[in-house]
């Protein structure tokens, strides 16, 4: 493993947008911005509360009425100009990005800035696509549904892709004519809180609100405020549950985009060099293994095993790891000491279970000064049973399995709560995709390791999620509901 060395970041004050203004909480308290490299405050934003949600969400109630009933082409055009800005502003947000979260500028924060600027790009052309059906029924009836939006959205998104989070979340509520109240994650606002401000030069005041704080202050304020029509979450299966539950008593829409701990199956026909720089991407170690999506369960076929590791260990030594703002990190940090201490705990569970680690292994603990690093770790001699490979760990850390048929390899893939994402490496086209459909996934990749892209209909199955992003389809599914209309063109006017 490979360093390079940390450079200082400068501190910024950020307000929360709600109904056109930059505001203070009401309270006036303040949440420490912290760079996990540094450990050193990057910015402050403010402790919304209940006062604040309820204002946000008065707000994007008023500003409903009027957006509703703008012209597609019109809330198109203001998302594309929303792209626009973000590419001329891209590098800035993508450092602060970079500082906040600790992940890597070039390999991480300076492209999720720009799938940030396609995803509105995408949802922006495809504006006057929201379109309803007329459905035959004789007797002289014409009946046809139009597509409405919801009200007023709760959206809650977590740290580990926030602009690209917040991005998809905005473009699809606001596309459909629905309006939103965004919570941040109080790990990393200010990249958010950015996206924020270029969308309030195209955009009327309460369309979009974006709030900050803690989630069970902030965050359980908007759950349980009677004005919001829709919840829209991305973040822990645990969080998620209870979001759902919120959702059950007003029997309120939910989408939820929750946790993973996907498959990766590896055919004994594959080009081993090429699939083990395909793993090590798609495992996301340059985000810390710290994506929903990261193939965090490799299965390998046994008459490849040993050597195939041999090659995923090689790739990873190769992988670079340092302050976040270097170029030539590939890796920066986790997100913060909870998250640090929480990897620790796996690998040392791990370790002790009797896992042997090929690379990697247990870091020091982190002293409050230290920047939080923790090299990427593979272990094999896992059994199915442990918390190592049964639980979301969401760090730099990958669990190796030998399989000796098809049917063995299928039970382990499928062997899970989860079902959010899965990886299929083969040459052998039938053998792909008979594996691809017979994986309980939302989405499987074959032959490829890497993140969404605006089109594709994205989301979970099981304890993963409901609903679908990314897609215009995801959108009308999640964002708007399907009115018939019904007209008897016999009937005699009254
Ligand atoms: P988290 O669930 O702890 O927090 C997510 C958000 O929910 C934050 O904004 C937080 O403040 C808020 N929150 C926390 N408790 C709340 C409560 N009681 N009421 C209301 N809001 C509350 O998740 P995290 O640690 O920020 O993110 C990591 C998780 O997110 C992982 O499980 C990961 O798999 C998941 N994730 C999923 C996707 C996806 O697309 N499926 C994408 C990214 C991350």
């Amino acid at each position: 493993m490979q360093f390079s060395s940390v450079e200082s970041t400068s501190t910024a004050e950020s307000f929360m947008l709600i109904d056109g203004d930059w505001t203070p909480a009401r309270t006036d308290e303040w949440i420490d911005v912290e760079s996990p490299a540094t450990r050193q405050p990057v910015g402050r934003v403010p402790r919304g509360n209940v006062a604040d949600i309820d204002r946000a969400v008065q707000a994007a109630a008023t500003a409903f009425r009027s957006w509703r009933g703008e012209a597609p082409a019109v809330r198109g055009l203001a998302l594309l100009r929303i792209a626009d800005d973000i590419e001329a502003d891209s590098e800035r947000i993508a450092r602060l990005l970079a500082s906040e979260t600790g992940n890597a500028i070039r390999r991480q924060a300076r492209p999720e800035v720009a799938s940030a600027a396609a995803l509105f790009r995408y949802f922006g052309g495809v504006a006057g696509e929201a379109k309803g059906e007329t459905v035959p029924l004789g007797h002289g009836l014409l009946n046809y549904t139009v597509r409405e939006p919801l009200g007023v959205v709760g959206g809650i998104i977590p740290w580990n892709a926030p602009v690209q989070l917040a991005s998809v979340k905005i473009a699809m509520a606001l596309i459909t004519g629905n309006t939103l109240v965004l919570k941040a994650a109080e790990d990393a606002p200010l990249a958010v809180l950015e996206i924020a401000r270029i969308c309030s030069r195209h955009l009327p005041p309460g369309v979009l609100n974006v709030v900050t704080g803690y989630g069970v202050e902030a965050g359980a304020a908007l759950l349980a405020h009677p004005g919001v029509d829709k919840l829209s979450f991305t973040g822990s299966t645990e969080v998620g549950k209870i979001v759902m539950r919120a959702a059950a008593d007003r029997i309120l829409p939910v989408s939820l985009e929750l946790g993973g701990k996907s498959p990766v199956i590896v055919f004994p026909d594959a080009d081993e060099d090429a699939v083990a720089a395909g793993v090590v991407d798609g495992m996301r170690f340059t985000r810390q293994g710290q994506s929903c999506t990261a193939g965090s369960r490799l299965l390998v076929h046994a008459s490849i095993f040993d050597s195939f590791l041999d090659r995923v260990v090689e790739a990873v030594s190769r992988l670079r790891m340092g302050d976040p703002l270097d170029e030539r990190s590939d890796l920066g940090t986790v997100v913060n000491q909870t998250q640090y201490n929480r990897v620790r705990s796996y690998i040392d569970d791990g370790l002790t279970c009797g896992a042997t680690p090929l690379i990697g292994g247990l870091p020091a603990e982190a002293g409050p000064g230290d920047g939080l690093y923790v090299p990427p770790t593979v272990f094999r001699g896992v059994e199915p049973s442990w918390r190592v490979v049964r639980e979301e760990i969401f760090g730099p850390v990958l669990v190796a399995i030998p399989w000796h048929d098809e049917a063995e390899a299928l039970r382990m893939a499928n062997d899970t709560h989860y079902g959010l994402a899965a990886y299929v490496w083969s040459h052998d086209i039938g053998r792909a995709l008979r594996t691809a459909h017979a994986i309980d996934a939302g989405w499987v990749q074959v032959n490829r390791g890497l993140g969404q892209l605006p089109g594709m209909s994205y989301g979970g199955i099981k304890q993963s999620g409901l609903g679908r992003e990314f897609s215009l389809e995801g959108a009308l599914d999640s964002f708007t509901h399907r009115k018939t209309i019904t007209v008897d063109t016999h009937a005699t006017p009254m």
